[in-house]
């Protein structure tokens, strides 16, 4: 670890002014990631821009839906009247997210920017194009059954490590983003990116930017969701595969649909096409089964992770059958 220059901030102006002025700067604020990255020579800011300050902990009903802000811990919002009521997909799938200690400490905005746990990225001895660009990828011809199985090229074939993400993307959260001069909105869905030819950014946020809150929309899911993790242990580790589904049903046909799936792309996968696939479907076990053949398409495994081309549409199935409350 380098030594670096550590300010804490009080207002979001003056953190906003302070990304202006400190390019290679980072924000920190639970650290549960970041700390890691830094003491393994990962990343080596000179600056630490200490956000916790901030007054960005809120949890609250909006016109617009649920604003949740930037600093608000996984925990609170897991534990929160709103998000369990109206938002159970949320809860479920923070809860499935690493372990109760972190979880009091890592924040939304953290929790969006956590970069992933690709070993070979967290190991400097090895070739990373995410850490060290153009240096190459351990992991193609390396040990990857933890790794991508859809939007790859053989530049990155990480995956995004959050649960949160996976739930977020299916609700169709929007992310507010502020800089020095402005404020902008983007749709959670466009936040993250894939790896293509710049695998070193894992988002679009840009360096004088911070993530400001969380907004999600109104929706009619939270009688039928549910979110399914496969993973090596039954805690603190980071899915194989995972699938949030929301359903909409009105009797047995199915009037809307969300589906999403953690630990097999760059980025939290939205499956779409079988989301259009289900609208109008009644819920039964051979709707799902081809909404999850649907939801398969393109996808292509590397050696070790081939088994996720199993063990991805039979959790999709889980999840589906979970939601409709079949099973
Ligand atoms: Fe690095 Fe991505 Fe390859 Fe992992 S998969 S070694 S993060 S380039």
């Amino acid at each position: 670890m380098i030594n670096f220059d550590y300010i804490r901030m009080q207002s979001v102006k003056s953190t906003v002014k302070a990304l202006a002025k400190f390019t290679d700067a980072k924000m920190i604020a639970g650290g549960s990631n970041l700390i890691d990255l830094m003491k393994r020579n990962v990343t080596a800011p000179t600056k630490l821009i200490d956000i916790n300050l901030l007054p960005l902990k809120y949890i609250e009903q909006s016109k617009e839906g649920l604003r949740i802000g930037a600093l608000a811990l996984n925990s609170q919002a897991a534990d929160h009247e709103i998000v369990k009521n109206k938002f159970p997909l949320l809860a479920m799938a923070i809860n499935a997210g690493a372990s109760p200690q972190l979880r009091n400490m890592a924040s939304f905005g953290g929790n969006m920017m956590q970069r992933t746990r690709c070993t070979y990225f967290y190991d400097t001895s090895m070739p990373c194009n995410k850490r060290e660009p153009n240096s190459g990828c351990g992991a193609l011809n390396g040990i990857n059954r933890m790794h991508a199985i859809f939007g790859a090229n053989d530049n990155c074939i990480a995956v995004n490590p959050s649960d949160m993400n996976v739930a977020l993307i299916a609700l169709d959260a929007q992310v507010v983003l502020l800089n020095a001069k402005k404020e902008r909105k983007m749709a959670f869905a466009d936040f993250h990116k894939l790896a293509e030819d710049t695998p070193n950014l894992d988002n679009h946020l840009q360096s004088n930017e911070m993530i400001v809150e969380i907004l999600i929309p109104e929706n009619n899911f939270s009688k039928n969701s549910y979110y399914v993790k496969v993973r090596d242990r039954n805690s603190y580790a980071f899915a194989l595969v995972s699938v949030a589904a929301g359903l909409e049903l009105e009797g047995k046909t199915i009037k809307n649909a969300r589906l999403a799936m953690g630990g097999v792309a760059h980025k939290p996968w939205r499956l779409y096409d079988a989301e259009n696939y289900l609208q109008g479907k009644e819920i039964n076990t051979e709707t799902f089964k081809e909404a999850a053949k649907i939801a398969m398409k393109g996808a292509k495994g590397y050696g070790h992770n081939d088994f996720k081309l199993d063990l991805a549409p039979a959790s999709i199935l889980e999840a589906l059958m979970k939601a409709a409350h079949l099973s």
